[in-house]
């Protein structure tokens, strides 16, 4: 499917919404798995990405995604914050070339693994993405996108993280979610909202 600036908005504050409610449980997740900041983190960039759209409303979609990015830049640190921005940013473009949400998705992973270095099974926001991408890609709707990013979110549970701070735990780590990959599905979910 093919997204306009009205879709976009109307994910990005969705997801902003989502992110507020579940920063309570995203905090408690960090705290088992990392340093208690996720929740904080998701919850202020997606809110000034909110803002900043409202402000300035956007003429296209990839230009609401190439903004989103550049807020999420200057506000937004811990390690989601970076990957997040990078994420957004090769969306928007790709949107802006006239791809897909399919291929926006696809591209926001391929950023977070150029950035980050992590692939898929390794217990971060990737598991819910490239699930929701792969679902979209086939031929999915966004409903089943937001399933397979959630499930893909749950599976982080059984293994043990092998990037970023969760990894420092090791088997201690197993037994709850990554809280990345947990909020990467809220943002997944927030597509059916839009959408
Ligand atoms: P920090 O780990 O710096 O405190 P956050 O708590 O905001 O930052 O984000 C943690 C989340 O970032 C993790 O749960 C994981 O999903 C994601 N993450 C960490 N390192 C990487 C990486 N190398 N690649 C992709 N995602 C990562
Ligand atoms: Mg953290």
């Amino acid at each position: 499917m093919t997204v306009d600036a009205a879709f976009a908005v109307a994910w990005m504050t969705a997801a902003a919404t989502a992110l507020d409610e579940a920063c309570g449980h995203l905090t408690e997740l960090d705290a088992q798995r990392g340093d208690a900041d996720h929740g904080v983190n998701m919850q202020r960039g997606f809110a000034a990405i909110a803002a900043a759209l409202k402000e300035d409303p956007p003429d296209t979609a990839g230009e609401a995604l190439l903004t989103a990015s550049k807020v999420l830049r200057k506000t937004t640190g811990g390690t989601s914050g970076p990957l997040w921005s990078a994420a957004l940013r090769r969306a928007g473009k790709t949107l802006e070339a006239d791809g897909s949400l399919a291929e926006a998705l696809e591209a926001a992973a391929a950023a977070v693994s150029d950035l980050g270095g992590a692939e898929e099974g390794d217990n971060t926001m990737l598991d819910a993405l490239l699930p929701a991408a792969r679902t979209l890609a086939g031929g999915g709707s966004l409903v089943a996108a937001a399933e397979a990013a959630e499930a893909g979110a749950a599976s982080t549970s059984d293994r043990v993280a092998t990037k970023g701070r969760a990894s420092y735990l090791g088997e201690r780590g197993v037994g709850s979610a990554d809280p990345g990959a947990t909020s990467a599905a809220i943002v997944i979910r927030a597509l059916t909202a839009a959408g």
